[in-house]
Order: structure tokens, then sequence, then C-alpha cells
């Protein structure tokens, strides 16, 4: 059983060690950044509430969020645990996901940050080319995360795993389990 938060910058890398852990860990990937272009590809009320935050780079209110993480948590294949990609991104998040866990008698296990240097971060963005991912946009998401979501590191101090999140896919990712083993307890 684990219950794992990726946190970093976006354009770290989470989404790609968010998929190979969870296939390493047998646990679902959860990711909201997925699931809300999943509600604006299928334009469903959410998603057009989501839309238009998403193309300013702006967190989609929490009320909106926090009800959809609810729905995909009460999910059968996430009592298995979960590797969340995305969520928290404030404080208020994680207070939410506090609740929602404790409603199953359950927590978090760990936080993981994948830290990263901003210009490499950036570069990485452009390269991508989501909708997104306009200069701009890639900047207000940036700014967002330090505002919002970097004072989870805080928050999350005693479970916190830090990885140096430059370098090869694999090797992160080997990285990231051996850190997450040793710090569970795991094998
Ligand atoms: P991501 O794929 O994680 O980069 O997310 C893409 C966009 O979805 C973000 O820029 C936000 O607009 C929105 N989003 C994803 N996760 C959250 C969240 N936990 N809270 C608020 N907005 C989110």
């Amino acid at each position: 059983m684990t219950r794992v938060v990726l946190v970093g910058p976006p354009g770290a890398g989470k989404g790609t060690q968010a998929v190979a852990l969870s296939g390493k860990l047998g646990v679902p990937h959860i990711s909201t950044g997925d699931l809300f272009r999943k509600h604006v590809s299928e334009e469903t009320e959410l998603g057009v509430q989501a839309k238009r935050y998403m193309d300013a780079g702006e967190l989609v209110p929490d009320s909106v969020t926090n009800g959809m993480v609810r729905q995909r948590l009460a999910e059968d294949d996430a009592q298995r645990g979960f590797v969340l990609d995305g969520f928290p991104r404030n404080t208020a998040q994680a207070g939410e996901l506090e609740s929602m866990l404790a409603e199953y008698g359950a927590k978090l296990d760990a936080v993981l940050e994948l830290k990263v240097d901003t210009e490499e971060v950036v570069q990485r963005l452009l390269a991508r080319g989501r909708t997104d991912d306009t200069e701009d946009v890639i900047r207000n998401r940036q700014n967002v995360y330090h505002t919002e979501t970097a004072p989870l590191l805080e928050y999350y101090a005693d479970r916190l795993i830090t990885i140096d999140g430059l370098g090869d896919v694999d090797e992160i990712s080997a990285r990231a389990l051996d850190a997450l083993n040793a710090f569970t307890g795991g094998s």
C-alpha cells in the first residue's frame, strides 16, 4: 500500500516519473492535469469551467478541483494506493486531501519532490508544445508554483523526500524508487 504525492515545478518531469513509479509500485497514476484535460476534450461542464484557468496557467478553483479528486480517489483501484501528480497544489488542497484520506482511515506515506533548475524547466516546456505552453503562460505557471505550491514542501516536511530531477529518465525513476523504499521501509 503506497500513497505518494509528487511535487515539483511544471516541467520537472512529474508526469513521466509518476507513470514510471505507478508501474513499479502497482498503484494507479492520478494526474489532475490529465483529468482536467479529459473533461475539457469531452466538453463537460467541469471542463468548460476549468479551461479558462488552465489556458491562463492559473489554478482551477479548489471548489472544482477537490470534488474531482474526491471522486477519483473513491474508485476501486485507488484503494490500493496511488501516485498523485499535480494535486495538492496548495495547502488548502493538502488539508482537503488529508480529510479525504482520513475517511478511509488512511494517510499519505510520502511526498516526493523533483528538484530542478527553473531555466531548464522553461526550456523543457517550450519544447513540449502543449496549447498552454506559450512563454507567458509557462512563466505564470512557474510563479503560481512558487507562491502557491512550494509552501507544501514545508507543510509536508515530516514526509518529504527530495531528489534531483535532472538527468536520464530511467536513472531518476530508479533514484525515486530507492529513496521511496528507504523512506517507507519497502523492499
Ligand atoms: P498539469 O498537467 O499538472 O501541469 O496541470 C495543467 C493545468 O491544470 C494547471 O496549469 C492548472 O490550471 C490545472 N490544474 C491541475 N492540477 C490542479 C490542481 N491541483 N489545482 C488547481 N488546478 C490544477
